[in-house]
């Protein structure tokens, strides 16, 4: 392991402190610190050799769950994974999202890591990622130039890589606070714990006399971004939520997969799982919606 070489250090207390120090340090590349789960290990593996690493944790206004008058739910970026596991709204309203941050790593781990940086390190399997897309967030940054908020969906732009332009930072998420729909995330890991997903599938649905009236499914592992499985969505839309179908919108989901080999699992891999948990994800949502009863256990 590397030792750590010397880096300036700064912790503003707001974004105008925040906005100074960026522009006496023009031409720096600021990292940015969070939790430090992803940052410190790899700073101590050698990956990176910042100049100035600027801890936002003390950043006013970034964390905490706040529902809003406008029937939104915003979740600050500084929010841990922990707290967003255990928030009643979430689990009760955002069931998908709350399955995703029980799922990320070890307790040490969710207490110490942030929703920002589960999105801002572009994993195309980061537990908050899949069920965000699936829910339709929107996510909010801030720079010197501005304010900016833009789709999950436009957020990862390839492995690793997202729409964060140099010292810009997300500030939070927003969701709308939908009636009536079920939601469900399913990771599949080499381990139990402590491991981040060789493939997931977050479902959204909205039923409407046994029949799905509206699905979302996003996929992680299934490219270099997480991505929406828009030709299963649009099959399943309209149907009824019976076996034949629920196991040809997986089928598709992996049809519009174009997963890579890694070191965790090969593409092959990848592309035999997705199905069945696009399958599993859909029947929580059903059993949830207390369909299964209806159509007697079929499912
Ligand atoms: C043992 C272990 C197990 C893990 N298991 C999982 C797992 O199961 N699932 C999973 O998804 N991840 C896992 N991870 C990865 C990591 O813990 C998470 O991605 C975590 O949410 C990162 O958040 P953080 O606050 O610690 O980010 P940091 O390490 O502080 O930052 C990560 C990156 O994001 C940037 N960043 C942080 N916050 C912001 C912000 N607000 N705006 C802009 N950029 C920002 C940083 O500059 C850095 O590049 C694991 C890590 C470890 C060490």
């Amino acid at each position: 392991m590397a030792h750590l070489t010397p880096f300036e250090y700064a912790r503003p207390g707001s974004l105008e402190e925040l906005q100074e120090l960026l522009a006496s340090r023009a031409g720096v590349t600021p990292f940015y610190l969070a939790g430090g789960t992803d940052l410190m290990v790899a700073m101590r593996s050698g990956k990176y050799s910042p100049e100035l690493v600027v801890d936002l944790k003390h950043l006013a206004g970034l964390g905490g769950v706040n529902p809003g008058k406008d029937g939104t739910l915003r979740i600050g970026a500084l929010t841990t994974i922990h707290a967003v596991e255990e928030h009643e709204l979430i689990r009760s309203r955002f069931t998908a999202l709350h399955e995703g941050a029980r799922s990320l790593g070890s307790f040490q781990v969710r207490n110490r890591a942030t929703l920002g940086g589960n999105l801002a390190n572009g994993s195309p399997t980061a537990d908050m990622a899949i069920p965000l897309m699936a829910f339709n967030a929107e996510i909010l940054t801030w720079s010197s130039k501005g304010e900016r908020r833009m789709s999950a969906a436009s957020f990862w732009m390839g492995a690793g890589k997202t729409a964060l332009q140099q010292g810009e930072i997300i500030t939070g998420i927003e969701l709308l606070l939908d009636e009536g729909l079920r939601s469900a995330y399913e990771k599949l890991g080499p381990r139990n714990a402590m491991d981040i997903a060789i493939a997931s599938a977050a479902v959204v649905l909205r039923l409407d006399s046994g029949s799905i009236r509206e699905v979302r499914i996003a996929l992680g592992g299934a490219c270099p971004t997480p991505i929406r499985a828009h030709s299963a969505e649009k099959y399943l839309e309209g149907h009824r939520a019976d076996p034949e179908h629920i196991s040809q919108a997986g089928k598709l989901a992996a049809d519009e997969s174009n997963p890579r080999s890694s070191t965790r699992a090969s593409r092959e891999y990848r592309l035999a799982v997705i199905p069945v948990l696009v399958e599993r994800a859909l029947r929580h949502c059903l059993r949830r919606q207390g369909i299964i009863d209806e159509i007697n256990g079929q499912l």
